[in-house]
Formats: C-alpha cells, structure tokens, sequence
C-alpha cells in the first residue's frame, strides 16, 4: 500500500506523541506542528494526504487552520477536541471537516477513521479503481490482497484468502467441499475434502464471519451476506 503522509497540528506534546507514535507504527508517514502557523507552512510543504488538527492552538484556532487548508488544497482534515458541543462539531464541519474526535480519544479509533476517511477520498478522487468485496466489518481489497475487519489487517494464507474472495463473490449458493478443493486448490490437489473443512474454520476465526459461512450439513458450505 502506499504510504500516506499525516500531518498532526497539536499543541500538546504528549497528545501529538501518542498519535505520531501510533500512526508510524501503523506505517504512516508523521510530520507534526505545534501551532497553526507552523501547520499551514508545513503543509504547504510536504503536501500530506491528510490533517489532524486540534481545536485549541496557541496561535490560531485549529478551526481557522482548518478553513485554511480546505481553501487552498484538497486534503481531508480531522478536528480534534476537548469540546464536545454539538455547535462546535458542526461549526468545525462547515469550516470544511471531514470529521471530529472529542478527546480523550483512543488511539486505535484514530487510526480507524483517518483510515476510512482516506480509503473514501480516494475512491472519490479515483486515486484507486480497486475492487472491494464488503461484508459487515470485513472488507477485502482485491488489488492490494488484504482483508480487514474493522480497519485492523487480518494476516490470511493465500489459500485462505482465495476462498473467502470466492464465497464473497458466490453469496448464497451451496457448494460442496469437493467443489471447493476443485475450484481452490485444482483438480490435481491430492489432499482430501477436511482441507476445505479446516480453512473454513481459520477463515471464520480469523474475521469473525461465524454467521455468514454456513455450514450445510451432509452437503458442504455457503456464504450468506
Ligand atoms: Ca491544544
């Protein structure tokens, strides 16, 4: 995947730590400002495909840095703030927001929205013409060969992945466990049908699709949406 810059505009030094530490380990590129200023000239600069701007800022409110940045480039922006009221959530989305965490925030939230915010903006701006193969929580992204549930990557094995792709493109149909060791792993594959069994069972464990991979007794499987 490419790296997305973030550029965190925060005051607080312990907070904007706790973000770049949290978004670096997710694979984020960081690049943090402590005042408004300082947050407008870097962004000019680096051209970071998203913002993370908190509401109180010693120089400019981040609200005007927001209105700011949304003037001059095309760039999703996150308010951040201790504030709650529903004016200000929507004062902050007329500045020109594309969403709003009320601190204390957890981490891994964050990182959720900036991810989903970033995934929307790019297919709005066709960045990327990727197929997506949704289910509840999970989301595959055929391209890129990565399953999320949640925003969090699930690590499947290719077989894994071949076979969720393939129950999520055949929704409600009964398929037997030798159709599927044909189609998955080939005519000549010399395991038996508890192969199939076996991944089904990861598959369920590893995102959580208990309910919609169903088991038809004496028959086989079939995914329900
Ligand atoms: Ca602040």
């Amino acid at each position: 995947m490419e790296e997305k810059k973030i550029l965190i505009i925060e005051d607080e030094k312990p907070i904007a730590d706790i973000l770049k530490y949290g978004f670096e380990k997710e694979g984020f590129l960081v690049q943090c400002a402590c005042t408004g200023g300082e947050g407008f000239a870097m962004a000019q600069k680096e051209q970071p495909h998203l913002a993370l701007i908190d509401w109180m800022l010693p120089d400019i409110s981040g609200v005007d840095v927001c209105r700011m940045l949304t003037e001059a480039y095309t760039m999703p922006i996150i308010m951040l703030t201790a504030r709650g009221a529903m004016e200000d959530k929507l004062y902050g989305l007329e500045a020109g927001a594309d969403d709003y965490i009320t601190k204390p925030f957890d981490l891994r939230e964050v990182i959720a929205r900036v991810r989903t915010i970033l995934r929307r903006f790019d297919k709005a701006n066709g960045k990327h013409d990727r197929e997506q193969l949704v289910c509840g929580a999970l989301t595959v992204l055929e391209q890129e060969h990565t399953v999320y549930v949640q925003e969090q990557l699930i690590n499947l094995t290719p077989k894994e992945y071949e076979l969720l792709v393939f129950f999520l493109k055949h929704p409600r149909q009964v398929f037997t466990r030798t159709t599927l060791l044909d189609r998955i792993w080939g005519y000549d594959y010399e395991g038996d049908t508890r192969t199939v069994d076996i991944h089904v069972q990861r598959i369920r464990k590893k995102t959580g699709l208990d309910k919609s991979l169903v088991t038809i007794f004496g028959v086989g499987y079939k995914y329900v949406p």
